[in-house]
């Protein structure tokens, strides 16, 4: 059993790998990302509360991301944990570290996606998702076969996400650059920080991710 994070900015991939993960390795994902559009689409109060926040492209507070955290972990992890989009702050980090430990486990890498800023905003505004079975297409590198169809599913609901355009981008990367980035210093000298190139195939991104995942840890 493998606990992984996977850092990287808006669009570099990590929801794509995750997802391979989930498929091939029973791992289970944990996004917050995903967590926090479920509440609003349940209409919770958390979720009215976090909605106009996240359409801007800023980060919901630490202590609501961390309290959706520690409600999943818990029970079986079956092949391990993927976190996908948290922690983004410093002070997550910190929790996420001391969750894992009440847990008795621990993280076993952090796999930096690198990717450049203009590929980041082409990903982002061409990207789309089936909201039964969670695909991801993108308009012009990954179209469904038959338009409106998802080509998993054959579901005709295809989202956009409201924080997918460029304005909401532009702030959702200086979030990234100044709160998320520094958390690859902080894993580097945990020994803890793997990179990988986010701009290659999804298949080619995730040979090196399983590399990663796969190499003796003694
Ligand atoms: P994502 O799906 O990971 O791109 O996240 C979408 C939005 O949800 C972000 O732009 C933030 O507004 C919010 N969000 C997701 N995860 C976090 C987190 N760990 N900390 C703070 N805000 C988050």
């Amino acid at each position: 059993m493998v606990n992984i994070i996977l850092l990287g900015p808006p669009g570099a991939g990590k929801g794509t790998q995750a997802r391979k993960l989930v498929e091939e390795r029973n791992m289970v994902q944990l996004s917050t990302g995903d967590m926090l559009r479920e509440a609003q689409s349940s209409g919770t109060e958390m979720g009215k509360r976090v909605a106009e926040v996240m359409s801007r492209g800023e980060l919901v507070t630490d202590e609501i991301v961390i309290g959706l955290i520690e409600e999943k972990l818990v029970g079986d992890s079956a092949g391990g944990f993927i976190f996908d989009g948290f922690p983004r702050t410093l002070p997550q980090a910190d929790a996420l570290g001391r969750l894992l430990a009440r847990m008795g486990q621990r993280l076993d890498a952090v796999v930096e996606m690198r990717v450049d800023d203009a590929a980041l905003v082409a990903r982002i505004t061409g990207r789309f998702t089936c909201g039964n079975c969670g695909e991801v297409y993108h308009d012009q590198t990954k179209p469904t076969a038959v338009e409106g169809t998802c080509d998993v599913c054959g579901s005709h609901d295809l989202r956009r996400r409201a924080d997918d355009n460029a304005d909401s981008l532009k702030q959702r990367l200086m979030e990234y650059y100044k709160k998320t980035s520094p958390l690859i210093g902080y894993y580097y000298a945990l020994g803890d920080l793997f990179s990988v190139d986010g701009l290659g195939e999804i298949d080619a991104v995730a040979g090196e991710v399983a590399a990663i995942l796969d190499q003796d840890r003694g």
